[in-house]
């Protein structure tokens, strides 16, 4: 998952150009994605503050986003993406007390348990996951640079951003620093103006320290992602995401921190998902967690059903299920999240599944095994005057412009159906789970129009790999199954009933086994 910082960056392929177009928080209008750099995108994703188990409404995020990815490089970018993690936090002091153990062992637990959640959702396009206690230095000099150029000042041992000289500041949100609440207490008596935040933090005794010039402190939450995507995006870069609760401080404050800086753009683009509520009611998920909201979807799920944690839930509904859920709505528009969701969508999985095993007993191939089409130019379809081609290319384009509106993933899984369906439709009308009827062209014709399912559901990071229940059903019964076929066959050859004897071989044949026999018995093969 995480690429070598020095790793060898690709030469991008010419990007398809002028069809995509996000929407940004910043304009509040849908514009044309047009990277700082031709051919290049860099995204920055808000990462988790890993302080306790992740939920599913942390994964909405980087679901998302890993989709986007695929969807960009398919387009022919060369895209580097980032989720930081936060791994010095009051959150992680707290539970670090708690627990009596070290927060950096906190961090440690909490982020091998948010890895292994996006593995378990298929999340494997992250390039970077910088952690925030990895960059003190970076995050030292940045503060360095903010109090140089007059825009921000210590007092005490804590550094604070001076939003009165912040001119811009609010664009992002519309809201002023006044509604920011910020620091209360001891911190607040330390500000010039309410709305300051807080570049570095004094230690308090026992508390996790670094040393820098305004005595040993730690930083403050905003700095580091303004940092962090400084080191490895530039000062200026394409696309930052994160939970629709993130605009207001935290966003606000990382434009006010690196356009005083720089004196230029932070980002090009501002991307905001939609958060997640329960379908009972309430709001859950996102980071909401910093504001001490603990009605978590998990634990609204773990009262009505026992479960433990994200894995838990990886584990019982599976991650492909949860992945498509999570994509099946538009990523701004919330997600709502409870049973009658995950049985819809697990309903919509098994139509494609149903259609994978009629695939399979027609051509012998597993969808599976199929190497997906890596670009959008290598994918167009050339119909002729081929009615099944047609149709299919039709519904890929309707697909594409779904996606390049927005990345718009519930419409574009609406058209994925639809291609099933007419999918569906040329094997019914052809008849091709009769052997006879399958000639060729109509072969050719069934394979063409399957690789484009593939080269679209795969764009959405699904179906990478055949259910593992069905493949172990599948190892556990075929051999069984066919040594009772073979079994059955000789006592018809005894009865010298060699018409269903020889039925039994062709049908067998059919499904693409040969059956050999030799003097000590019979043997099957896949042909
Ligand atoms: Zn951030």
């Amino acid at each position: 998952m995480l690429s070598a910082a020095n790793a060898e960056i690709p030469t991008p392929v010419q990007p398809v150009p002028d069809t995509i177009r996000v929407y940004n928080t910043l304009t509040k209008t849908k514009q044309v994605l047009e990277p700082v750099a031709p051919g290049r995108i860099g995204i920055y994703l808000c990462g988790p503050t890993v302080y306790d188990k992740a939920h599913i409404g942390h994964m909405v995020g980087p679901v998302i986003f890993d989709a986007i990815k695929r969807y960009l490089v398919y387009c022919g970018y060369d895209v580097t993406w980032v989720v930081n993690i936060t791994d010095v936090d009051d959150k992680l002091i707290n539970k670090a007390r708690q627990r009596g153990i070290s927060m950096a062992q906190v961090a440690e637990e909490n982020t091998a348990d948010y890895l292994a959640n996006l593995r378990g959702l298929g999340v494997d396009q992250i390039d970077h996951m910088p952690k925030a206690t990895e960059n003190i230095e970076e995050i030292i000099r940045f503060i360095q640079d903010l109090i140089d150029r007059g825009f921000a000042y210590q007092s005490g041992g804590d550094v604070f951003f001076d939003v009165a000289k912040d001119t811009d500041y609010g664009k992002l949100s519309n809201r002023s620093a006044d509604s920011q609440q910020g620091e209360g207490g001891e911190a607040a008596a330390k500000k010039r103006s309410p709305g300051d935040f807080a570049l570095w933090k004094a230690a308090k005794p026992d508390e996790p320290a670094w040393e820098s010039p305004w005595g040993a402190g730690r930083p403050g939450w905003h700095i580091e992602c303004s940092a962090m995507s400084r080191r490895i995006l530039g000062e200026t870069f394409d696309i930052h995401g994160g939970g629709l609760d993130l605009v207001f401080p935290h966003h606000e404050n990382e434009i006010a921190q690196s356009e005083c800086c720089h004196g230029r753009p932070m980002v090009k683009y501002w991307m905001h998902n939609g958060l997640m509520r329960a379908s009972a009611g309430g709001k859950v998920g996102g980071r909401g967690e910093r504001e001490g909201d603990e009605a978590t979807v998990d634990t609204k799920i773990s009262r009505s059903k026992g479960a433990g944690g994200l894995a838990d839930l990886i584990a019982q509904q599976g991650g492909q299920t949860l992945r498509f859920f999570l994509l099946r709505t538009h990523y701004r528009s919330t997600i709502v999240y409870g049973p009658e969701g995950l049985d819809e969508t697990k309903t919509a999985l098994e139509s494609f599944a149903r259609f994978f095993e009629r695939y399979q007993r027609i051509t012998s191939e597993s969808f599976y095994s199929l190497p997906p089409i890596q670009r959008r130019r290598d994918g167009e379809l050339d119909p002729g005057d081929d009615p099944l081609l047609s149709e299919v290319a039709q519904r890929r384009t309707a697909y594409l412009t779904k996606m390049d509106d927005d990345f718009n993933t519930g419409a574009a899984i609406s058209e994925l159906f639809e291609l099933l369906r007419v999918l569906n439709k040329f094997v019914d009308q052809q008849d091709l789970e009769n052997p006879a009827a399958r000639d060729a062209g109509r072969m050719a014709s069934l394979r063409r129009g399957v690789a484009t399912l593939r080269e679209l559901t795969a764009l959405l990071g699904l179906f990478r790999e055949a259910p593992q229940q069905a493949a172990e059903t599948q190892d556990r019964l075929v051999g069984p199954l066919m040594e009772l076929l073979i079994q059955l066959r000789a006592e018809a050859r005894q009865r010298k009933d060699f018409a269903l004897a020889d039925q039994i071989r062709d049908r067998i044949g059919a499904l693409g086994i040969t059956l050999e026999d030799r003097k000590d018995g019979t043997l099957w093969r896949l042909s």
